[in-house]
């Protein structure tokens, strides 16, 4: 082997373990996946989707707890849209997969004026389509592509355009409480993810056959995010940091933190500060209730 190819072969091979650990990590920090879990790959034929199935594939193999990939796609009649490509992929790897198809692209045309964005309309059927397809098929994790750089994107358009301090979580349990969500890219960079895809040679669908231009705040994010990687090494993954390290008491939210309640302590009484917890105690009984339904296939 010539050295270019075992120096190229031994850098794919450092970032292929790096995104596993990365992934396995999440997995593990969020109890993303479970013994028996039927996990549904949401494959777009984007980078992410598809590095997300591989890694997965890859990790089954050796994961300490059996569970199920199913990969599906939704193919949404977008003109242009090559239908043949991803069964081509899908039958190559040897993974069960379903390709669900609703032409999402005509209603979304219909219903939304010209020159308007038609994202938020078009992902929202989407995902109403995939939770159905979800709950007919007994799958107990759904899982998407999205990575550390999109989480981070979301928290900053959340700071500057909607005046909330959140992101996208790892791991969420939908509106209905019928499906958990899980993004096991959550701890990956996307250059990782770019360099991953370039050298498994995926075959990627282009994400713009709809028409509609890539959101131009999250495009701004994502320039922001990069300016300041190579500005300064570390800063992405500090703010990411930062996201699993919260300080209620140190912000202003008097719903996370009962400020109103603080009380002078004379000395003689060691009661802890009043955190006021109904909200995150709320969301953990009900996340952990749903979850078990799922789980013992309960669930309404
Ligand atoms: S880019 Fe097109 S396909 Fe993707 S969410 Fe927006 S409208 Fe839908």
């Amino acid at each position: 082997m010539s050295d270019i190819r075992s120096k190229t072969r031994t850098q794919f091979n450092k970032l292929q373990k790096r995104l596993r650990h990365n992934v396995g990590d999440a997995i593990a920090d969020y109890h993303m996946i479970e013994d028996g879990d039927k996990v549904m790959v949401c494959l777009s034929g984007g980078k992410d989707s598809f590095t997300l199935l591989d890694i997965l594939m890859n990790l089954q193999k050796t994961a300490p707890v059996r569970f199920e990939i199913i990969a599906v796609n939704l193919d949404q009649k977008q003109p242009g849209f090559p239908e043949h490509v991803l069964p081509e992929y899908l039958e190559s790897i040897g993974v069960p997969y379903h390709i669900i198809e609703r032409d999402t692209y005509s209603v979304v045309k219909r219903v939304i004026p010209e020159g308007a964005t038609t994202c938020g309309l078009c992902s929202r059927l989407r995902r109403g389509i995939l939770y159905g397809f979800a709950e007919e098929h007994g799958v107990t994790k759904i899982a998407l592509g999205h990575h550390r750089d999109d989480l981070l994107e979301t928290f900053f358009l959340n700071i500057f355009y909607g005046g909330k301090l959140k992101a996208m979580p790892p791991k969420l349990l939908s509106d209905d409480r019928k499906n958990i969500v899980i993004r096991p890219l959550a701890y990956c960079r996307e250059k990782d993810i770019e360099r991953f895809s370039a050298f498994k040679n995926f075959p990627i669908i282009p994400c713009n056959l709809c028409g509609s231009q890539e959101n131009l705040q999250r495009k701004a994010m994502k320039q922001m995010l990069r300016g300041w990687d190579k500005q300064f090494p570390g800063r992405l993954e500090t703010i990411f940091t930062s996201l699993q390290n919260v300080a209620p008491s140190q912000l202003a939210d008097a719903k996370l933190f009962d400020f109103v309640g603080l009380q002078r302590s004379d000395g003689a009484d060691d009661a802890p500060p009043p955190i006021r917890v109904e909200q995150p105690l709320v969301f953990d009984r009900a996340f952990a209730k749903a979850r078990t339904a799922v789980i013992l296939g309960t669930a309404e």
